[in-house]
This record gives C-alpha cells, structure tokens and sequence, in this order.
C-alpha cells in the first residue's frame, strides 16, 4: 500500500535526471539513497556484462568505464555539493549512509581483476591504433589498479576495501566534528566596548541573533567573517584571546567537554592510511601518495620545503622583530594579526577592510571576466532562469567565437556568501565534468563557492582585496576544470592531474588580482564609482611582500607537520601530534602559538579533504605558478603567444600528460624557485 514511506518512483527522482543540470531546488534527502542505489545496481549489471567479454577493444571497455563513472559524478556531485553548502541533519544522513555503498563500489571497480587484465590486453595489443590520449587514459588507469591493490591476494584485498571504505567515513566524522563545533559555539557580549573595531555588519548581525534568543547585547558565532574580523580589527585583546581559543581548539578535547574531540578519529585514519600503504608494498602513506605526484621522492620534498624555510627565515625574523618593536610589546598568537593589520595601515596605509568600499562584487566580477576574455578570448555570460539551492547562488556561462557565432563551452555556478549550515572556507569543485564519447557528450560544469560577508540590505556585496583574490584563485581552478579540451572524464579538467600540481592554474591567476590594470578594472568606489588611485594601488600592491616571510614558513609548518606525519608514522605506536607539530615549530616556525593550540584538530584539508601528505602542493605549486606568471611578464601580463601557449601546454590539457614534461614545454626547461622568492621580495 502506498504511504510516505514509499521511495519516489525514479522518474520523479531529480537526482535521476541524468541529462540535465541538476534540480537543486527540488533535490530532498529522501532522494539520495534510492537514486544512489539505483545508480550503483544499473552499473554493477552493466560492469558485469563488460567483465564477461572476451579481449575486449578500446571501445568495448574503456569507453563504457569512462561513460559509467562520468555517470556516477554526475549524481554524486550534487549531493555532495548540498552537503556541504546547506547541510541539515537528514541531508547528512543520507549522504553518510550513502558513503559507503560509493566507496564499495569504488574499491569494487578498482580491484576487478577481469578489468585489470582487459586494460592490460589493451595496452598490449591495441596500443598502436590508440591516440595518445587513449594510451594515457589506459596507463592512467593500469597505474590506479595497482595502488588500488588490484594485484594482492584476496585477503589482503578485502582488507584493503575495508579500510578504504573505513577511511572515507573517518574523513567524514572529521569534518562533522569541526562543523558541530563551530555551529554550537557563541559568545555573548554584554560590553559594547569589548566590539570596538570590529566590522559594523558583524556587530549587526551579532546583535540580531542576540535578540533573536531574547537576550541583550551580542551573540557572537565562531564563523570566518567573524573570527577574521575580531583577529584584524577588534581591540580589546580578551575578546581577540576568546576568539582564538574557541578557533585554534575547534574539534579538540579542550573544547565541548571533548563531544566533537578528533583525537581518536585522527589515530584511527593515521593508522588505516598506514596499513593500506603496507599493504601494497610502500613504507609510508606519503611514499604511497607520491606515486601520482609530480614530487618524485619524499626527500625531494622534505628538500624543498627546507630549502624554501631557509631562504625564508631571515625575512621572517625582520618581519617578527619589526611587528613587536611597532606594538611596543611582546605580542601573543592573538595578536599578530591585529599588529600587522596595524602595521600594515600605517606603513601602507592600507587596510583590508577600509577598503571593502571599492570593491563591489559585481564591479570585480565584471572585471575578473574582462581578465579572463583578454587572457583566453572567452566571454562570460550570467543566466538567470537556472534552478538553485539558495537566492543568492548565481549561474554564468561560458563561451568562445566559434566559426563566428558564440559557442558555449561550459558553465558554473557561483555560491558568494557565508551563511549558519554552510562549511567554511572557498572551494571549486565539480558539477559536471566534460566528456566526448561515442555515447555522448557533455559540457563541464563547476562550482565556485566562497564565505564572503553576505551584502546588506539594498548594497551590493563588499569584498576585502583578500576576498578578491579568494575569489580569482578559486576561479582559476574552474578555468583549469572549463577550458579543458581533454573528452575521457578520467583525464579531463583537474581529474588525473597530479595533486601537486593542480593549484598552478589557480595560483597563477591569482596574480592578475595585483596588476595594476587589473585593479583598476575591478575597483570602483561604492558611492563615488572611482577606482583605487594610482597611490593607494602601489600601496596595496606593496603589501604583497609584506610579511611574506613570516606567511612562508607558516605555510612551509602546515606542510611540513602533514608530509612528516605521513612519512615518520608507525604502526608500532600512534606518533604523538602535539610532539611533531612542536618538533616542526622548533624548526621553521619564527611565531610559537601557545601550547594549547590544537590546530590539527581541525586540519581539514589533510583530514577530511585530499592533501594528506600533500599540503606542499601549496608552495610547491605556488612556485610553479609564480615561474609560470614571471613567462608571461618576460613579454606582457596579457601576451596572447604565452596565453595560447599557458592553453595548450597545461590549462587544456588535465591529466593527459605528465605535469612535469608539460611544465618543461611550457617554460623551456624545469621550475625554479627564483621568480617566487622575488614576487614576495625575499632576496635569492
Ligand atoms: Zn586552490
């Protein structure tokens, strides 16, 4: 008998919708698990008939592999994506439910040994009458099959499905504990002295939620606005110490009475990531994750970050002295950022937030898309009858001239502001990826989401030049994902690409955000629509070096502590974290937080996201996109033989190549750490 508990008949699921862009609106979490579930048995019955075949081709296996797990990301994608923008409590449950029947399914395909050996036949064999595109998807996923422990016995095999799935869940706890934490936490201000200084939208706000409760005074929350704005600009140093406390203890036993604690979920992922790394055969996790890397060792790794601490470290104990001798005091964690942002004012007369008024986000939109047409000869369109999760998610289309009419090539959606329910931080991810297969093709489709202040009443939204670049990194990562030209899913856009490589495009257009002509285009007086002047950009610009060496070794720490942990681990007995992140410290480090910080606690990005062992990635990219950068200045930021150049070498190219060859075809021989150094103005 029909009632509510019957699953929605697959036609009126959307997330089975499969040549649409997704319903987002209409998408509920009663939907996730049927439309999962149906998905997973349509191509396990389809997976089976391929495994079934006798020395299939190219076009008999391969192909319909790409098609299937183009298929999957396509309703995947979407639920992920809400999970992490409008997360609820039923949201989270399907989705969580659903993990595992995914990673199943994942480690299943990974390991077919029937599918293992159809590759192998087919690189063997079919090898000559393949592009070279073709052979790649084929070495690629040869290369996959072996880490994803294709060849081991069928214990150590089951084993290692078991810890994968195991794994996945872990990740998720994480990123659970650290989002329950800062979603419970507040802080009520009876005092309106205790906000001085502090962003008037963020007192506003504070204020409504306050009342809100039936309370007086202020509430508080523990979101990015609000604990960047109390860290820069807030005066009384006992709020600023509260606010670090609750922001450097997030998901610790310190905090919660140890409810949302990851301590235990870090012992557990440390040692699973260990096993499975033994388990085929390498000595580390990090010796595991190098091998789709563009890193070729640990120790070249571990070189490079010390070699860049080295250079760095002078700079930073200037920087450090000169910030204590302006503050006239000896200066606590808390206070860093407030002096420098003071410092800064003062010697650049500069301020991040002082200077939201110039930059509207419709003005910089208009202008990062001016920069992007220069550069690539594309233009970018906003459409306004697609379907949303919330009213202020925007959809843009991209295009180029073709045969002398605009040919859209790919699109994406644009979530700008934070709001209660939505994960911090700034990210690109897929939506849609490309594809060109017998079967069918598709245009890729990105999203952009950003935590910037949401605007407030009529005005546009204001952005920090800090959000600006924010907002050009992460749309560097949807070019990379947009004007990819590769047509097998597995190697298009950022898929395939090699971990520490994959923030070059990003990085590199992050650079546009300082040109001059740039800022002139993206900058324009909320009331007066001027532009910066002349004076205050050359001020703004300056602040590029400032305290680059103190953010160098602060980001050489993070990645330091990640790529050691992952390389010093041993099963024998849980490596104690507070010793290594103090070890690290006592070595790079020119700030020593206090002993209570638990940053690892909530150290997402090697936790809960994809840089384990892999944090480097930043600098290591940043080095690769600051040589790239320094190409194009050698003959003009806008020189259109290097941006067809940038194009064709990498940016359209995903993961069909090797990100060291293509680097060296780009640039005419290998990285160097040189033109980085200069950008920040750290003497070589
Ligand atoms: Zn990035």
């Amino acid at each position: 008998m029909p009632g509510p508990m019957t699953s929605p008949s697959p036609s009126s699921n959307p997330l089975l919708q499969p040549d649409a862009l997704p319903a987002f609106s209409q998408i509920r979490p009663e939907h996730v698990e049927p439309a999962v579930r149906a998905t997973l048995a349509r191509q396990r019955a389809r997976i089976a008939a391929l495994q079934a075949l006798d020395a299939p081709s190219f076009a008999e296996v391969v192909e319909p592999i790409e098609e299937l797990q183009h298929e999957l990301a396509r309703i995947w994608a979407p639920v992920g994506h809400l999970n992490a923008v409008t997360n609820s409590d039923a949201l989270r449950e399907s989705y969580n439910r659903c993990l595992p029947l995914l990673s199943e399914f994942q480690t299943e395909l990974a390991q077919s040994e029937a599918l293992y050996r159809a590759y192998s036949r087919v690189a063997q064999h079919d090898a000559a009458a393949l592009t070279a595109e073709q052979k790649r998807v084929v070495e690629q996923a040869l290369r996959d099959f072996r880490l994803a422990g294709v060849a081991l016995a069928s214990k150590p095999q089951q084993r290692f499905k078991q810890i994968m799935m195991e794994l996945a869940q872990r990740g998720a706890s994480f990123e659970e504990n650290v989002l329950d934490c800062m979603n419970e936490w507040q802080h009520h201000v009876t005092d309106a002295a205790q906000l001085a200084g502090v962003n008037s939208n963020i007192v506003t706000q504070a204020q409504a939620r306050a009342a809100a409760v039936g309370k007086e005074g202020w509430l508080l929350g523990l979101d990015q606005p609000t604990y960047q704005s109390v860290m820069t600009e807030g005066e009384s140093r006992p709020l600023r110490r509260v606010l670090y406390e609750a922001w450097s203890t997030r998901a610790s036993a310190l905090t919660g009475e140890g409810r949302w604690d990851n301590a235990p979920v870090i012992a557990d992922i440390l040692r699973l990531r260990q096993e499975a790394a033994e388990l085929l055969g390498f000595a580390s996790y990090a010796e595991y994750a190098l091998a789709t890397r563009m890193a070729r060792s640990s120790g070249e790794v571990i070189e490079f970050l010390r070699k860049l601490a080295r250079a760095a470290r002078p700079a930073a104990e200037r920087e450090f002295a000169e910030l204590q001798a302006f503050a006239g005091q000896s200066l606590e964690a808390w206070d860093v950022a407030f002096w420098s942002e003071r410092l800064q004012r003062s010697r650049h007369n500069v301020s991040q937030e002082a200077l939201r008024p110039w930059f509207p986000l419709p003005r910089v939109l208009e202008g990062l898309f001016e920069v992007a047409g220069r550069l690539f000869g594309i233009q970018i369109r906003e459409r306004r009858d697609v379907d949303t999760w919330h009213d202020s998610v925007r959809y843009f289309e991209l295009s180029r001239d073709h045969a002398g009419r605009a040919e859209v090539f790919g699109a994406f959606y644009l979530d700008p502001y934070a709001r209660p329910k939505k994960r911090n931080g700034a990210w690109m991810d897929q939506c849609i990826g490309r594809k060109s297969l017998p079967s069918g093709s598709a245009l890729p489709v990105a999203h952009l989401v950003c935590n910037f202040l949401p605007p407030q009443g009529d005005a546009p939204a204001l952005l920090t030049h800090t959000d600006v670049v924010t907002l050009f990194h992460e749309f560097g990562h949807g070019l990379h994902h947009l004007m990819t030209c590769v047509d097998y899913p597995s190697l298009a856009g950022i898929n395939g690409v090699a971990w520490d490589a994959v923030e070059l495009p990003s990085q590199f257009i992050e650079n546009y955000a300082w040109q001059p002509e740039v800022l002139q285009q993206i900058s324009a007086h909320i009331e007066t629509g001027e532009p910066l002047t002349n004076a205050q950009q050359q001020q703004l610009i300056a602040t590029q070096r400032f305290q680059a060496g103190l953010a160098t070794l602060r980001q050489i720490e993070l990645a330091l502590f990640d790529f050691r942990l992952h390389s010093e681990y041993r099963p024998e007995g849980v490596p104690d974290l507070l010793a290594l992140v103090d070890a690290v410290r006592t070595e790079v480090a020119v700030i020593k937080p206090p002993a209570w910080n638990r940053f690892p606690m909530s150290f997402s990005h090697i936790f809960a996201g994809g840089y384990a062992a892999g944090y480097y990635s930043y600098k290591w990219a940043e080095v690769l996109a600051a040589d790239t950068f320094a190409a194009f200045t050698e003959n003009g930021a806008f020189d259109s033989a290097t941006a067809r150049r940038f194009v064709d070498t990498i940016l359209a190219r995903g993961g069909t190549r090797d990100a060291l060859d293509a680097f060296v075809e780009f640039r005419g021989r290998p990285p160097d750490i040189g033109p980085l150094l200069r950008q920040h103005g750290i003497a070589v």
